[in-house]
């Protein structure tokens, strides 16, 4: 059984992870705009990607006989002014999505829930990845920025990413 504590915070994260992508959604088709076409397709897998974490979220909650509830989801940016300003985003988002498991996880160890403490185990190393490749990818168009030759292929590899 799930404590109510945790399962309202395993709902808030449900919806913090529709959020995230709602905002990789719209980031993929302000690339798209833009004629960043690789970027928005692996925009686009982002976004699919925090989907799937919504579902994990809401899996877990239902198989623990809790109830999965659906919060409104805010509004998202429409507009960066370059791949680096949405890269740049895209690393602030993860820092706080892991400062937000972390949060999760702190109150499992406190509720001495082990269930939940496994699933979010997973959580914890996903977001090692998630903003290791942000930064990655940042650190790459600070170089580039104004070479649109690199900015090209830079868009070419990221559109070969597969879903
Ligand atoms: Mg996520």
């Amino acid at each position: 059984m799930l404590n109510a504590k945790m399962e309202a915070a395993l709902n808030k994260q449900v919806n913090a992870e529709l959020w995230s992508a709602y905002l990789y959604l719209s980031m993929s088709y302000d690339m798209d705009d833009k004629g960043f076409c690789g970027m928005a397709s692996w925009f686009a897998i982002q976004a699919k990607e925090e989907f799937e974490h919504a579902a994990k979220f809401m899996e877990f909650i239902g198989s623990m006989d809790g109830k999965v509830k659906l919060m409104p989801i805010d509004e998202v940016r429409q507009e960066w002014n370059s791949p680096k300003d949405a890269f740049e985003d895209t690393l602030l988002h993860e820092k706080k999505v892991t400062a937000m498991i972390h949060g999760l996880m702190d109150l499992a160890i406190e509720l001495k829930d082990y269930a939940s403490q496994s699933l979010l185990k997973w959580f914890v190393d996903e977001q090692v990845e998630e903003e290791d490749t942000a930064r990655k990818y940042l650190s790459a168009l600070e170089k580039i920025e104004k070479d649109s030759a690199a900015l090209y292929l830079f868009d070419k590899a990221l559109g070969k990413r597969e879903d």
